[in-house]
């Protein structure tokens, strides 16, 4: 079996060079040649001798995810299915037992002067989250660190011809990025490093829904992403109802574990709010939001629902433009950063795992 180096980290290159008894900086080559130049093919690797080419060739893989459909929007972004194959085997194990086919979605948001990347980090998601489609699939699996930097390099090689000079990254996909802490990093520290992709930590954004151990482990990192938080309610009875997470981390400990974390001194949090109409967006709750989050160096993004398919059956209402700006102003008022987020290409079903959802019944040519 060859060996897959995609989402391996350049040590792990190094050791695995060393293990064929090539020189170990050959395997820092290969790493630069993947991930800074973005070459996926062997013999395109100049900085590398062509015996090495062949012998790659033999022995290792770089497998980025199959693109199973695309969909363009109107608004220029485009969305990307991508099918999975099978769970990668972990080190030294032989390969997972088969799950149901998973199929997760990144997305190509471009605007003036930069692109926005948004990945998957699981396949579906067990957080069950009342207002969110992902959900509705439970979790499928983990993505492996290749599979998750492979979304980004995909989006970047699909739209080579107009890339702009800045990339931001969204981990705002399907699942939960905390609850798969290892990979999620690896691919962070991938998109991160000056010698690989070399994005910014200020254009890196990792969403969670609010594991506070997960918080606590980030907050020991030394390369990290920025730290938004879907807030979602104002209070504990609220967010219980909503995001059943929160019985198990309820809203005093997420705020604590916030203000414990450590900003780097150009930062700030960001506390992602999505307003459902008649159900979270009353004044009152933005007065409690506002307390909330008031002593806290943050922002606060709101999100207006987007009901995705119409056949989802989800309880909920967007909110209505009012309720939306009197939710903005008394934030405003109140001090607190705040700002609207329209979902991009609403026509291409751009909201949180609606396509995998719409598509689990299709079958893909990979
Ligand atoms: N699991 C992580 C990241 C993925 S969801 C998290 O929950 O934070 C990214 C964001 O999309 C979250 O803030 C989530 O609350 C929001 N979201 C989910 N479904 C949505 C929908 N239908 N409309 C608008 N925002 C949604
Ligand atoms: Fe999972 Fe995030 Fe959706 Fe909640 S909102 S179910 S955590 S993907």
């Amino acid at each position: 079996m060859p060996v897959e180096l995609l989402g391996k980290s350049q040590q792990e290159l190094r050791e695995w060079m060393a293990s064929l008894g090539e020189p170990a900086y050959r395997g820092a080559q290969v790493y630069h040649a993947l991930y800074a130049e973005r070459r996926f093919d062997f013999a395109a690797m100049t900085n590398l001798p062509a015996a090495l080419h062949e012998r790659l060739k033999r022995q290792a893989a770089i497998t980025l995810p199959a693109v199973a459909r695309k969909y363009q929007s109107a608004d220029g972004a485009v969305r990307y299915l991508l099918p999975l194959g099978p769970q990668p085997a972990a080190a030294g194990g032989s390969e997972a037992p088969p799950t149901r086919r998973a199929t997760v979605e990144a997305v190509f948001m471009p605007s003036e002067g930069r692109q926005t990347i948004c990945i998957s980090t699981q396949a579906g998601c067990a957080v069950d989250c009342k207002y969110c489609l992902t959900a509705t699939l439970g979790l499928v699996r983990n993505l492996s660190a290749g599979e998750i930097v492979g979304q980004v390099l995909v989006a970047l090689e699909d739209n080579r011809e107009r890339l702009a000079p800045r990339t931001n990254v969204v981990l705002m996909g399907q699942g939960e990025p905390l609850l798969n802490y290892d990979a999620t990093m690896a691919a962070v520290r991938i998109l991160l490093d000056p010698n690989a992709l070399a994005l910014s930590p200020r254009h890196v954004t990792l969403s969670t829904s609010g594991i506070v151990p997960g918080i606590e482990r980030l907050a020991k990192e030394k390369v990290r992403p920025k730290l938004a938080v879907s807030l979602n309610a104002s209070n504990d009875s609220e967010r219980d109802a909503l995001m059943p997470i929160n019985r198990k981390y309820p809203i005093a400990a997420l705020l604590e574990a916030c203000r414990r974390y450590p900003l780097r001194p150009w930062e700030r949090l960001t506390f992602e709010y999505v307003l459902l109409g008649g159900v979270n967006d009353s004044a009152d709750d933005a007065r409690r939001v506002a307390r909330l989050v008031g002593g806290l160096r943050a922002k606060v993004n709101l999100i207006p629902w987007n009901p995705g398919v119409p056949q989802s059956g989800m309880p909920y209402a967007p909110p209505t433009p009012a309720a939306i700006e009197e939710f903005r102003s008394i934030l405003a008022e109140k001090q607190v950063p705040v700002f609207v987020r329209y979902s991009r290409g609403q026509d291409i079903f751009a909201a949180c795992g609606q396509l995998a959802v719409i598509e689990s019944g299709i079958e893909t040519h990979a």
